[in-house]
């Protein structure tokens, strides 16, 4: 699946609003807040790009076997252990950033790589993010201990919950 390329730039002038990409200290590029957010608030929408026929660094997985491409800087997003924002899935099937916390304007939009992909294949090993609680392997929902995906409930794909269930089931 394609979408119109002036469709992308008009939806990117949208996505703009509350955040901006800058340069990380060591981490290259990043997404910042440009203004504060609330715990629930949307804080980036997510469009859906293409879709794409293998993983790659910045893909979006969305279901057990579908990974895409979101439009804008959705795919600029950092990684991090102790993340700002989660995923919740919108009415096109793409996935919305949503605050995981309160968040102060200039902070940094992150979120947590395993509330997305229930494997990761490419990531920097060990993790960057510079949190105390950083896990310093990141390999996806898969590798999250329970109290984490606790800690995480409502903030994740929903694909990964299913997923879970048919492992726990199988086992
Ligand atoms: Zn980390």
């Amino acid at each position: 699946m394609t979408i119109d390329k002036n469709k992308v730039d008009h939806w990117n002038r949208i996505l703009s609003i509350g955040y901006e990409l800058k340069v990380t200290p060591g981490r290259g590029d990043g997404v910042f807040s440009t203004k504060s957010f609330s715990i629930g608030d949307i804080v980036m929408v997510g469009v859906i790009e293409k879709t794409l026929t293998a993983n790659h660094s910045h893909a979006s997985q969305v279901s057990a076997s579908l990974h895409v491409q979101h439009a804008g800087l959705i795919s600029k997003v950092n990684h991090s252990c102790n993340p700002s924002c989660g995923i919740s899935v919108n009415a096109s099937g793409a996935h919305d950033f949503i605050a995981f916390r309160d968040i102060e304007q200039g902070e940094e939009i992150t979120f947590d790589y395993a509330m997305r992909n229930y494997s990761i294949d490419y990531f920097p090993d060990p993790c960057l993010c510079g949190e105390v609680t950083c896990r310093v392997h990141v390999n996806g929902w898969k590798g999250l201990s329970i109290e984490k995906r606790d800690e995480y409930e409502g903030f994740v794909a929903p694909y990964l919950l299913q997923m879970s269930d048919k492992i726990s089931l199988a086992t």
